[in-house]
């Protein structure tokens, strides 16, 4: 199996040394680039350094970059084709405002942040990816129901959902924090199950990340589905 590619979009020279240093101590072949324009040059292979036919696996974005920011980056990055994007902000509030604005980036760190914890978080991005890959086998595919739930209709096979007949687009993760909701309609799910089922691992993340993506879900459902229960966390509420 080839080495995994990380593409590290960071314009702060010590950070960015810093985190490529680290992931290449961990195996992954990265390319490092300091500004919005010449990161999407690298994704669509114009001018990487390695050789042709061998795609970023994941890419680790700073949002406040020169030329464009890390927002207009995952989008372009995104209409090439999808991959994961961990996204590094300045502020808790930033991450709030990305979630809302619904950028597309599949998780958030706030600076600072360990090394440690950079690491941790691309491993799961990127177990999150091999176990959402379809499977090849298409009768096992094809076999897979599609949960109705009170006119929510999600197919986890096509990763689709519709409300009252209408497909929305979701992210990444909050697909994932749909399914896990879906899996128990009407069961409050505390905020560290959601962390554990979604990003892969509990009493570690931030909660504040939880309700950042469930807020966007929220919106993207429309009516009253997902309820908030305050200070355990949230349920999808379904009629009978
Ligand atoms: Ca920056």
């Amino acid at each position: 199996m080839n080495r995994r590619r990380v593409l590290v979009v960071e314009d702060e020279p010590m950070i960015a040394a810093a985190v490529a240093d680290r992931l290449r101590a961990e195996s992954f072949d990265v390319d490092v680039r300091a500004d919005g324009p010449s990161a999407v040059s690298a994704f669509t292979d114009e001018t990487s350094d390695a050789p042709p036919g061998q795609p970023f696996d994941i890419v680790v974005l700073d949002v406040m970059l020169p030329g464009f920011d890390g927002l207009e980056v995952c989008r372009r990055l995104h209409a090439v084709r999808p991959v994961p994007v961990l996204m590094l902000t300045a502020r808790d509030a930033e991450t709030d405002i990305l979630v809302g604005l619904g950028v597309g980036a599949d998780d958030y760190l706030t600076k600072p942040f360990s090394m440690r914890e950079l690491v941790a978080r691309v491993h799961v991005l990127l177990r999150r990816v091999e176990r959402a890959t379809p499977d090849p086998d298409p009768a096992a595919s094809s076999a897979e129901p599609v949960l109705l739930l009170d006119g929510l209709e999600i197919s986890p096979s096509e990763r689709r959902v519709r409300v009252e007949g209408a497909e929305v687009h979701l992210t990444r993760t909050e697909f994932e924090l749909l399914i896990c909701l879906a899996a128990r309609p009407r069961t409050v799910l505390g905020r560290d199950q959601q962390l554990a089922a979604v990003w892969g691992w509990a009493g570690h993340g931030s909660t504040r990340t939880v309700d950042s993506h469930v807020k966007a879900l929220r919106r993207k459902l429309g009516g009253d589905r997902i309820r908030t229960v305050h200070g355990v966390g949230y349920a999808l509420d379904v009629a009978r």
